[in-house]
């Protein structure tokens, strides 16, 4: 008899999108001519920059001539591509990090959720609330979790991130053996100091645990004393991965290229105390498991490192940041309380009311989708979530009728 992994029952059903889209739909259907805008998704909306294309277009056009055609690539990108990450996001910034270290994928999502696989079934985790879901999930299916209680999962060391606390949890009380943190945070769009980060590197040292760093919303960051990469931080090399993707950064949600980053000195251990090399275990697993990057893809990719792509790069996040400053600031001038929208695409604000109610006030009131904290753990309850991806035309519309519907 074939048999399910029964963990995948544990789960729960993907309720926040879904639900969205539900009371989206009615409402739409209830009311036909109203414009509803969507400020509740992650997704960008900008093209593609324009050197990205180009170098797109030249790949595939290589990739139609027997001189330059390509077959499978490097498991672990091409080295043009991963010279350009190390160099400019990591040794520029002071950061020692080499090409041999980054590991080109087809995105963060699938880096952060196939990653606990090269550690034990029983290791110990601690994942932030509110948080982006693949983290917990993953951890479920792979049987790290007892049953779903109280909207939660036991087993697993839950990292509040509250108001009191200002969105960056505390150090977990007990020992845990790998650690998710994500900064920007989605959806809180917290940061975080490098003294700040600094106590959790320490911790992972003191506890040989491992820190899983999501830094998909780094070039976000404003802030020059912000750190961008966590290898940015003393000691970090030993204990900790990092993911980046080039979706938020460059238009990539739907063209897929990130890349995660495992140093050669990150260690982790048999039942016995044996260290062993993560790097080693993680290049086994993705030259066993995955393909890499369509050879087009990567020439996009590097495109975003020459002069005109950080510069047309730069323009997207601009772009969307001034739609974030936008948010931020009349949200704030209408009496509530804000975090994120300076070093991040997301507005967290605190309706101090049922989510699901803030909700749905918004959506009928003033014809906006946002997405409600509780969607992304118990400490999201209170909070609504805005996005800055949109046109700046419909993020002023946008903001005018919520103006118009809570004053
Ligand atoms: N990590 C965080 C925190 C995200 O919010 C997202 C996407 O929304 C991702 C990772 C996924 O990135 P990618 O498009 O590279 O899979």
């Amino acid at each position: 008899m074939i048999k399910i992994n029964e963990n995948y029952l544990k789960l729960q059903a993907s309720y926040l999108f879904s639900e969205i889209r539900r009371r989206t739909d009615e409402f739409q259907a209830q009311n036909p001519d109203a414009e509803i805008i969507k400020l509740g998704i992650g997704d960008v909306t900008r093209p593609l920059p324009q050197v990205c294309i180009e170098a797109f277009q030249r790949g595939v056009a290589e990739m139609g001539t027997a001189d330059t055609f390509r077959g499978y690539g490097p498991e672990q990108g091409y080295e043009f591509l991963r010279e350009k990450i190390a160099a400019t996001d990591y040794q520029e910034r002071g950061a020692e990090i080499s090409a041999n270290e980054i590991f080109v994928s087809d995105g963060a999502k699938c880096d952060t959720g196939n990653i606990q696989e090269i550690f034990a079934t029983d290791i110990h985790i601690a994942i932030p609330d509110p948080v982006y879901p693949v983290y917990l999930d993953t951890n479920v299916m792979a049987g790290r979790t007892g049953a779903f209680n109280d909207g939660r999962y036991e087993g697993i060391t839950y990292l509040d991130s509250t108001r009191q606390n200002g969105f960056i949890p505390e150090l977990p009380p007990q020992d845990v053996d790998l650690i998710y943190l994500c900064f920007p945070n989605n959806p809180t769009g917290a940061t975080i100091t490098k003294s700040q980060l600094q106590t959790w590197v320490d911790f992972a040292r003191e506890n040989k645990a491992l820190i899983l760093f999501d830094a998909a919303y780094e070039s976000f960051i404003q802030d020059p004393d912000l750190p961008k990469s966590i290898f940015e931080i003393d000691g970090a090399r030993e204990v900790a991965i990092e993911f980046r993707s080039f979706s938020k950064t460059a238009g990539f949600t739907g063209t897929r290229c990130a890349y995660t980053v495992v140093p050669t000195s990150c260690t982790a251990y048999t039942a016995n105390g044996e260290a062993h090399s993560v790097h080693d275990l993680w290049f086994r697993r993705q030259s066993t498991k995955f393909n890499a990057v369509s050879y087009p893809v990567q020439r996009a990719a590097e495109a975003v490192y020459s002069s005109e792509g950080r510069q047309q790069a730069k323009a997207l996040i601009d772009y969307y940041l001034k739609n974030a400053a936008l948010i931020r600031k009349e949200i704030e001038a209408l009496g509530y309380e804000c975090v994120g929208g300076e070093n991040s695409p997301y507005i967290w604000i605190y309706g101090q009311t049922d989510s699901w109610a803030f909700f749905d006030r918004l959506l009928e009131k003033a014809g906006v989708v946002c997405t409600p904290g509780a969607g992304f753990g118990r400490c999201g309850e209170g909070f609504i979530r805005l996005s800055a991806f949109n046109n700046h035309e419909n993020v002023q519309l946008a903001i005018q009728r919520i103006k118009k519907a809570l004053s």
